[in-house]
């Protein structure tokens, strides 16, 4: 690992644990500043939102499942899951333990994707003849998950029955009721069936069966089905740790302003996992990596704690896609559906955005 002469002993020890939105990007921004290692448990980083595109285009994915050895080229990435942490060292699930003077934790939300970035490309390739196959698809859930998948399918194969199911009272309930009633409508005319207020039990349900019931009854008989019903934070395994008071009732773990843990001087958490007071977004774990990274290396040089950046409350700002063309879009003044807000982010679903920003050819696959 290339260290240079300058940093001296200064040179310290940064552990990461998840590659995701914000550990992806904090490793990267880190790497020639310190020594720099990455705990995931997968070969790659994925872009979350670029998945539901994959579904149906799957060389999509060629551009948005990338290696972390392409971006991470100054640091070693350890490929395992963390499950404990002492005062200087993270224990992996395969026995290593991994020393740092300052710990990074962005393990956002649990995932049980492939280790490897062919698998997860095979994955795409299946789930596409899944669909292709299907003449009716079967939606569970209508946060923007199942609401961009079902948009995805609609818009790429009209000629398909699609029904979403979604047991609240209206979908993306993470967002304002306006920009729901216009994603509703918006579905309803691509014909996509929504079903709101009701469950579909999926444990009753026959291994290899078409038919699913409703909680209120209703039969759905559909080829193929997809659960979209949100993953769960993924901090369980730290409720273990010296860190078991850190969290707040939802999970989190408890930061302050310069998003170092309440108490720790030297662990940082940001992403999803951070109790910051705003909605899940990309976007906000990309402003947190890039604040955690300036005050990492503020701490690194020896610099000033009240010279340290912190984080500003954000004004809320949504673009759920819906396929390729459309967008509905949640602004602080205004909410609006369609080519607009599309244009801003469903052609390329800030796929090169996010290259750019790591470092890599926003068009080409650089593997
Ligand atoms: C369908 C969908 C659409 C979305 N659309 C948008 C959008 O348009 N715009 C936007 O800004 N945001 C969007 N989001 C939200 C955005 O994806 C999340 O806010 C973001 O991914 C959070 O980043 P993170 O780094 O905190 O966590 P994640 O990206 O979830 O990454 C967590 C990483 O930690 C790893 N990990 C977990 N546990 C461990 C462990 N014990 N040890 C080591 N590694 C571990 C995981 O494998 C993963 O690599 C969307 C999300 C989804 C699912």
């Amino acid at each position: 690992m290339e260290r240079p002469p300058e940093m001296g002993g200064l040179w310290k020890r940064v552990v990461v644990i998840g590659g995701g939105v914000a550990g992806s990007l904090i490793a990267k921004s880190l790497q020639f500043h310190a020594d720099v290692t990455l705990i995931d448990p997968k070969e790659y980083f994925e872009i979350p939102w670029a998945s539901l595109r994959a579904m149906v285009e799957p060389s999509f994915a060629e551009r948005s499942v990338i290696y972390h050895k392409d971006y991470l080229t100054n640091g070693r990435l350890v490929m395992s899951k963390a499950i404990n942490i002492s005062k200087s060292e993270v224990l992996t699930a395969e026995g290593r333990m991994v020393a740092y003077d300052y710990l990074v934790i962005a393990t956002g939300h649990n995932d049980s994707f492939p280790k490897t970035r062919t698998e997860r490309l095979k994955e795409y390739r299946a789930e596409n003849k899944k669909i292709k196959a299907a003449s009716s698809v079967l939606i569970v859930g209508g946060g923007p998950t199942g609401v961009e998948l079902a948009a995805e399918i609609a818009v790429d194969h009209p000629d398909k029955r699609v029904v979403l199911v979604h047991d609240g009272s209206r979908l993306l309930e993470f967002i304002g009721p306006k920009a729901a009633g216009k994603t509703l409508e918006w579905l309803k005319s691509k014909n996509v069936e929504v079903k709101l207020r009701q469950s579909v039990d999926l444990n009753n349900s026959l291994e290899g069966s078409t038919t699913y019931v409703t909680s209120t009854g209703e039969i759905i008989i559909a080829d193929c089905l997809f659960v979209c019903t949100g993953k769960p934070l993924a901090s369980a395994w730290l409720k273990e740790t010296m860190l078991k008071n850190s969290f707040d009732d939802f999970g989190r773990l408890k930061v302050d302003e310069n998003l170092r843990v309440k108490g720790y001087k030297n662990i940082f958490a940001i992403g999803d996992i951070a109790d910051v007071k705003e909605i899940k977004q990309g976007y906000l774990a990309q402003k947190h990596a890039l604040i955690a990274a300036k005050n990492l290396k503020l701490m690194m040089s020896g610099g000033k704690e009240s010279k340290m950046a912190t984080l500003k409350p954000h004004s809320m700002k949504v673009i759920v896609s819906l396929g390729r063309y459309d967008a509905v879009a949640q602004f602080p003044l205004t909410t609006i559906i369609g080519l607009v807000p599309g244009l801003i982010k469903s052609k390329d679903l800030f796929v090169g955005k996010v290259r750019k920003q790591l470092g890599l050819d926003p068009r080409l696959v650089n593997s």
